[in-house]
């Protein structure tokens, strides 16, 4: 067997753009830094990959031990469909030097069925195409699959004490549509192939492919001769904007200000990033703080999205507040953050009432993102005032900061924040990760890492309402 030239997720690469996948074949060096979102999204997919192979027990994983191994797996998969073996995970397959793993194939009555399981609520056209390219490999191998289902998460679905499984995941017969992708899959790679002879990578300008579907590894690279400062800094524009501007060589924001003369929010950007300095709108600022009503406090949500939902009455992918932490805003407050957590997944509308009961303690709370849907009753009872609305309304604009950036971004840039930076949890994702990782290891030493951070976070958010008071006049 010759060793294959693209697997699943190289052809991908290339439907996206072929210089990416020169560049990762030929330069891999140049890759970017894998950021904490990229990582955690692999991550789920995985977990929830793994997870649905329960909806097909009792089947033998031929997953390479290492890319090295790609060859026992396809060679285990012969011999496994040879035995008659009903379930396979991770079946391997290679086809004119294109290499593919199956999530899983059914084996049964002398026909084989293909399932490709995707941690996501619905089917992209990527999705299309991955299976596409699969059905390619796996007939031209020489095994005929009667169908070829998408295996996704049902986001209608609700948890109703325990998990089923089968209503969690809903199956899709695509079989008809990639029959039909053949021919485009089969002049892909072709092009994939010819792209990979090049002596130099092809001449393939920045665009909105950089970011669709997935965000590139090579932005660092391709990205790099892009002068700064850059319509791209600009706030008030969509990145297609951006980048028709661009297109049309109106690319430092001197130029993008003479074309929006009348847009303000606009004009105050491209300002802030000429002269390099904070905008205020300081009448803006105090009307935001004049909304203040004691008794008042500092309030900072713990969230996370499970893609399996583990908490009876939720969905997937849904919202779940599963700590919180609460710092009262008195001028002489030496006080800690008040923290709670949820240690008791089964216990969490008792949770979620119990902090409500407490935070109607308070007249004002200062969040810095919008609350989840299921604390938005509160806002009937409390002035919530988010911090983070300043940024979107254009309040304030920093050349540094983008309107949704996190509050981690905004303490970094704007005042000395607390934060401890030797800690391994140092924004929202990691500490959901690590919270999700406390519900199957119990490590409590871990959880304290979750603590310290929400801890230093209300603190910083603190501080960012005295710079601001500081900055309104
Ligand atoms: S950064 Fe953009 S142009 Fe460069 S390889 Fe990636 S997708 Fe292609």
């Amino acid at each position: 067997m010759e060793k294959h030239l693209l697997s699943k997720s190289t052809f991908i690469r290339g439907a996206q753009c072929l210089k990416s996948l020169y560049l990762y074949k030929k330069r891999y060096f140049l890759r970017d830094r894998l950021s904490d979102e990229q990582r955690l999204k692999f991550k789920r997919g995985f977990n929830v990959g793994i997870f649905a192979q329960r909806l097909y027990p009792g089947g033998i994983d031929v997953r390479p031990g290492s890319p090295s191994a790609y060859k026992k797996s396809v060679e285990k998969t012969v011999k496994l469909l040879e035995e008659k073996t009903k379930v396979i995970y991770e079946a391997g397959f290679q086809h004119n030097r294109v290499l593919v793993f199956l999530d899983v194939l059914i084996n049964e009555n002398n026909s084989c069925k293909a399932i490709e399981v995707k941690s996501s609520r619905s089917i992209s056209p990527t999705y299309m195409l991955d299976a596409a390219l699969q059905y390619y490999v796996i007939k031209g191998s020489g095994l005929n699959l009667e169908d070829f289902s998408i295996v996704h998460i049902d986001e209608n679905y609700i948890m109703n004490k325990e998990l089923d499984i089968n209503k969690l995941f809903t199956s899709v017969s695509v079989m008809q549509e990639i029959a039909g992708m053949q021919e485009k899959v089969t002049e892909m790679i072709k092009l994939e192939k010819e792209i990979l002879n090049y002596k130099h990578s092809p001449k393939i300008d920045i665009g909105p492919h950089c970011y669709n579907p997935y965000p590139c590894d090579f932005i660092g690279h391709c990205w790099k001769n892009v002068p700064r400062p850059s319509v791209f800094e600009v706030h008030g524009l969509s990145f297609d904007e951006k980048h028709e501007l661009y297109k049309n060589k109106i690319t430092g924001p001197g130029e993008v200000k003479e074309k929006f003369v009348n847009n303000e929010l606009i004009e105050n950007s491209c300002k802030a990033i000429m002269d390099k300095k904070t905008h205020f709108d300081r009448q803006a600022i105090q009307q935001t703080i004049s909304q203040l009503q004691t008794p008042s406090a500092f309030l900072y949500l713990l969230v996370q999205r499970p893609a399996i939902p583990y908490i009876s009455g939720t969905r997937p992918y849904q919202q779940i507040v599963y700590g919180y932490f609460l710092l009262e805003n008195k001028v002489e407050s030496t006080n800690e953050p008040i923290f709670k957590i949820l240690n008791e997944p089964e216990k969490y509308q008792a949770f979620i009432k119990t902090m409500i009961d407490f935070l109607k303690n308070f007249k004002t709370l200062i969040i810095y993102d919008d609350v989840p849907s299921n604390l938005l009753s509160l806002k009937n009872e409390i002035k919530f005032i988010s911090l983070k609305d300043l940024f979107i309304n254009g309040h304030i604009i920093d050349p540094d900061i983008q309107e949704h950036s996190s509050f981690q971004s905004v303490a970094k840039k704007l005042i000395k924040p607390v934060t401890d930076k030797t800690s391994s949890v140092l924004n929202d994702l990691l500490a959901a990760d690590i919270f999700e990782s406390f519900n199957d290891n119990h490590d409590a030493e871990l959880l304290k890492q979750v603590e310290q951070y929400g801890n230093y976070t209300a603190k910083d958010m603190k501080k960012f309402w005295e710079w601001l008071k500081a900055h309104s006049n």
